[in-house]
């Protein structure tokens, strides 16, 4: 039951913009009980798009999400390369084409721009791989989409940080489940991970949960996070580390 997030962008391989999105996305998966498996970025590239959105579905996540390239602009390619790498048409989403003819209309009313034309890279963005469910943008004027494919949830969402988390929380949320599936933070009172790791290891064999563990507080804790798909499978967990030694405060 695992997710993978993929952003497109060529500004986020030079360093120029920090992918954010990836983050928020991954929190939001997380929260939600998904295993987020893998995040991968690649540039504003068809093919570089297409190779890797084929890859993530050999692996078959229940989860794909993807984020930026839906713009008016040239090097806004996401659409196409998700409908090439599904061996889907662009199809014409003629309820989108309104909703980009009314958004521009407002922002021209409202003096943000000269001209509300329905131009060349509007339309684009009214393209959809066939048989997507469209997703809506509240925030601008590209819309997402929503694919089933071969048993993957395909989300794709826009680059820009307030209109892909709008759509996230609006549109991709509420079309996943909620599964059990529980974090807790723990500060272990060790201050050498390397005395933790052989303990770390014991503990992954003998129960059904993950652990991730970074050093905290100048070397007196390392905080560890165990995750499990109940309460007292972690309980567990963590009453073996502590039979073995191991004091914990909650939370960091
Ligand atoms: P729009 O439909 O608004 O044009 P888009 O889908 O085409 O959006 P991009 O052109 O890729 O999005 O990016 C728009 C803006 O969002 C840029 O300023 C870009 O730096 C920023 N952005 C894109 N991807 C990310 C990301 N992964 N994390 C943070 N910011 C991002
Ligand atoms: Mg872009």
């Amino acid at each position: 039951m695992f997710a993978e997030i993929l952003t497109v962008g060529d500004e986020l391989l030079t360093g120029n913009t920090v992918d954010s999105n990836s983050t928020f996305i991954a929190q939001r998966l997380t929260e939600r009980g998904y295993w987020v498996r893998r995040k991968t970025t690649v540039g504003d590239d068809v093919e570089e798009i297409k190779t890797v959105i084929r890859e993530i579905l050999d692996r078959k996540p229940e989860v794909l999400v993807i984020s930026g390239g839906l713009g008016p602009t040239h090097d806004d390619v996401t659409m196409l390369a998700v409908a090439e790498a599904l061996g889907k048409r662009l199809v014409l989403c003629e309820e989108c084409l309104e909703k980009i003819r009314t958004f521009y209309e407002r922002l021209h009313r409202e003096g943000y721009i000269d001209d509300p034309e329905l131009n060349e890279g509007r339309r684009k963005m009214a393209y959809l791989p066939k048989g997507a469910e469209p997703l809506e943008n509240t925030e601008g004027a590209a819309p997402g989409a929503y694919i089933e494919h071969d048993g993957v949830k395909i989300f794709v969402l826009p680059g820009m940080p307030r209109e892909m988390k709008a759509m996230l929380e609006n549109e991709v949320l509420p079309r996943l489940g909620r599964r059990k599936f529980i974090q807790r933070k723990l500060l272990a009172e060790i201050t050498d991970e390397s005395k933790l790791a052989p303990l770390l290891i014991e503990t992954l064999e003998r129960f059904n949960v993950r652990i991730h563990s970074s050093p905290k507080g100048f070397g007196k804790y390392i905080g560890i996070i165990i995750f499990g798909e109940n309460e007292e499978e972690i309980e567990r967990a963590k009453a073996f580390m502590e039979g073995k030694g191991v004091r914990f405060e909650e939370g960091w």
